[in-house]
């Protein structure tokens, strides 16, 4: 067995903020990350970030990813496990781990369950065969490894990973031949939108797909119309010639493990589906477990950095030792969320919370 202060499930963005402040408190931290690198989802992202300077903005993803890593790395408190992926977490705090062909126990006086999300996908005709992928592996193969999916994609889902992703694909030289949005708004920035139709790429809302035809692989993608109440218009159905075919519906927080506590889980559609429920201090209802970034609410890599160094900050004063630096930080980042969800994208958010504080209230 190994003991640690804190263990620390996730090694994205809001694992390794909160690693930063903790390692500043002089606790012993560990991070576990199933991935070939640590950094989440930032690694796969190639393009420059928006919002403030205080989150990096106009930092390309995977450089933010680097800031993040080195800004912890060589800290003598702090071990990395990577490649290796918690399979079980347990009450009395430890996480069973598989590692180098091993099976590892790890037991922590506080676990950060920072697992981040994962993709939500679609129900339709065919939709297991190949050249049928989720944005996220699109993105896995062509900026991790360099693999160009596909000739051609037709996109469902203008989101902001929709619209990204489609990008990205023409980057790596494929067709990116339409994107097909359900609703009847694009649903993604209208500067991600409007690149893409300046290179020509139409974006159809109030479509979605119905089948994807093909015999051994995909050979096109059966389109149609849907009315104001998301039902099928009647002869709608356009074919369009494509041989892949890319999912983007949006994220689902990976709240598994934290059911395995048995900590309490809430169904908030506005944070991104089933979510662990959280206080103030984002501790989840097993005392000594906390939970921070896309995990207890999707929204994006800056709010995740902001949740994971509070998180670390509320954790180092859990273990009544607190960060030297504790009010002055977390009014800092506390009000770096609060601008972050200011804007008109964060008026969602703010409703989810609302229904967070409530569910948890009722669960206490
Ligand atoms: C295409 C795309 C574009 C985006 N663009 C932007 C943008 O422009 N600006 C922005 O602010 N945000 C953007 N985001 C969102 C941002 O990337 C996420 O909000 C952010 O990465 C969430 O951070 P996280 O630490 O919560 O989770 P993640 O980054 O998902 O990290 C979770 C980590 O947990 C690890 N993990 C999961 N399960 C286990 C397990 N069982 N054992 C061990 N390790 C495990 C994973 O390997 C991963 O490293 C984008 C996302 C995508 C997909």
């Amino acid at each position: 067995m190994i003991y640690k202060d804190v263990l620390i499930i996730g090694g994205g963005p809001s694992g390794l903020c909160a690693a930063a402040m903790l390692l500043e408190s002089n606790l012993e931290v560990m991070i576990v990350d199933r991935g070939l690198s640590l950094g989440g989802q930032l690694i796969k992202q190639t393009h420059k970030f928006f919002g403030s300077k205080d989150q990096y903005a106009k930092t390309r993803g995977f450089d933010i990813a680097s800031i993040l890593i080195n800004q912890v790395k060589d800290h003598p408190k702090l071990k990395i496990l990577q490649e290796a992926t918690v399979l079980g977490l347990y009450k009395d705090k430890v996480a069973t781990i598989s590692h180098e062909n091993e099976y590892k126990k790890i037991k922590a006086k506080t676990i950060i369950v920072a697992t981040g999300a994962s993709e939500k996908f679609l129900a339709f005709e065919n939709n297991d065969l190949p050249g049928i992928y989720g944005a996220g592996a699109v993105q896995t193969l062509m900026n991790q490894f360099g693999v160009k999916p596909q000739d051609d994609i037709v996109m469902i889902g203008s989101g902001n990973i929709g619209l990204i992703v489609s990008y990205q694909l023409m980057q790596a030289g494929v067709h990116v031949k339409a994107v097909i949005e359900a609703s009847s708004k694009i649903g993604g920035y209208k500067v991600h939108a409007s690149k893409l139709r300046r290179l020509g790429v139409p974006i159809y809302t109030n479509k979605t797909i119905k089948r994807a035809i093909g015999k051994e692989r995909v050979e096109a993608a059966e389109i149609i119309s849907l009315d104001e109440h998301f039902k099928e218009i009647e002869n709608s159905s356009e074919i369009i010639k494509t041989s892949g075919i890319c999912i983007s519906v949006g994220l689902a927080p990976s709240y598994q493990m934290l059911d395995m506590v048995d900590a309490k889980i809430g169904y908030i559609p506005e944070l991104g589906g089933s979510v662990p429920l959280v206080d103030e201090k984002h501790m989840t209802t097993i005392d000594g477990i906390f939970s921070c970034g896309d995990n207890i609410g999707i929204e994006e890599a800056s709010s995740a950095m902001m949740e994971g160094y509070l998180t670390g900050l509320y954790v180092s004063k859990y273990l009544e030792q607190k960060h030297p630096n504790y009010d002055e930080l977390v009014k800092k980042y506390e009000n770096a969320l609060t601008v972050l969800r200011s804007g008109p994208f964060g008026v969602k958010t703010s409703k989810g919370l609302n229904r967070m504080r409530e569910l948890m209230n009722d669960a206490r």
